[in-house]
């Protein structure tokens, strides 16, 4: 092929990709969440992207998916103490030790102390350093870091409904270990002997719940093998039949004696 000939193929290729690129995309244009009508919004630079309408980019960056909703405390602390109870009592395990000492690890390379005050305008990796600083600030025990891991785990499993994907559990644990030490608090005296109090909770939303979550898993990684495996081994002895002996079920045939009435 000549030069022009070259040339010319390329100008054509060029100009299709920029009229390709001038049509109207119904994907982008429309929130992705299924039944949502409205248009997709770019997000406020907190990575958001243009998948979804603002309510739902919303809800994901709080919750870690455009729609399934965050734990409740209720559903999800049963978890977290059954996890707690579990790490007590399995402190000698290889493993348990690992996670420990990962999670002290993230404690001890966190930086220094910030007070929640000055995390505006930091990005989102150095806000969730800030957090792991915190909880080495508040003495919070590894155990409970670990143990909201386990426990999203364990709480994922054992619910059918639950969104399995990686980000939300991610978000799921953050939240919670976010949540563990949040606020930063000062108060000082004014004129007429009363007092000015400021409380300042960083905002539980965006990457930084993503940075801690990756933090979380890989410092929990062993670990969750091993609590998964004990839970399930449990289950396996206390409820060996499928269902309680006063429910209604067909029993099984027995081949012995024809007029079963097991
Ligand atoms: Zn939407």
């Amino acid at each position: 092929m000549t030069d022009i000939g070259r040339w010319k193929r390329r100008a054509a290729r060029k100009a299709e990709v920029k009229g390709r690129a001038r049509e109207p995309s119904h994907m982008f244009k429309m929130c992705r969440v299924v039944g949502c009508k409205n248009t997709a919004r770019a997000g406020t630079g907190d990575g958001l992207d243009t998948r979804f309408c603002r309510s739902h980019a919303d809800h994901y960056a709080r919750h870690g998916s455009p729609y399934h909703a965050s734990f409740k405390a209720s559903e999800i602390n049963p978890f977290r103490r059954a996890a707690v109870e579990w790490l007590v009592v399995n402190e000698g395990d290889r493993v348990v030790a690992n996670a420990l000492l990962r999670v002290r690890r993230l404690y001890d390379q966190a930086g220094p102390y910030v007070e929640a005050f000055r995390l505006r305008g930091m990005p989102p990796k150095e806000r969730a350093k800030a957090a792991w600083a915190r909880l080495r600030q508040h003495e919070v025990d590894p155990r409970m870091v670990v143990a909201a891991w386990l426990a999203v785990e364990a709480k994922t499993a054992a619910d059918p409904q639950s969104e399995t994907k990686g980000e939300f559990k991610r978000v799921q644990a953050a939240k919670i270990v976010h949540r563990l030490a949040s606020g930063s608090h000062k108060s000082w005296p004014q004129g007429g002997g009363k007092t000015t109090e400021l409380h300042v909770y960083p905002a539980s939303r965006g990457n930084v719940l993503r940075h801690i979550g990756e933090d979380i898993e890989q410092a929990a990684e062993l670990v969750t093998e091993r609590y998964v495996k004990a839970v399930t081994e449990t289950l396996g002895r206390t409820n060996r039949r499928a269902a309680p002996r006063h429910l209604a079920v067909r029993r099984r045939f027995s081949k012995r004696r024809s007029s079963s009435s097991v």
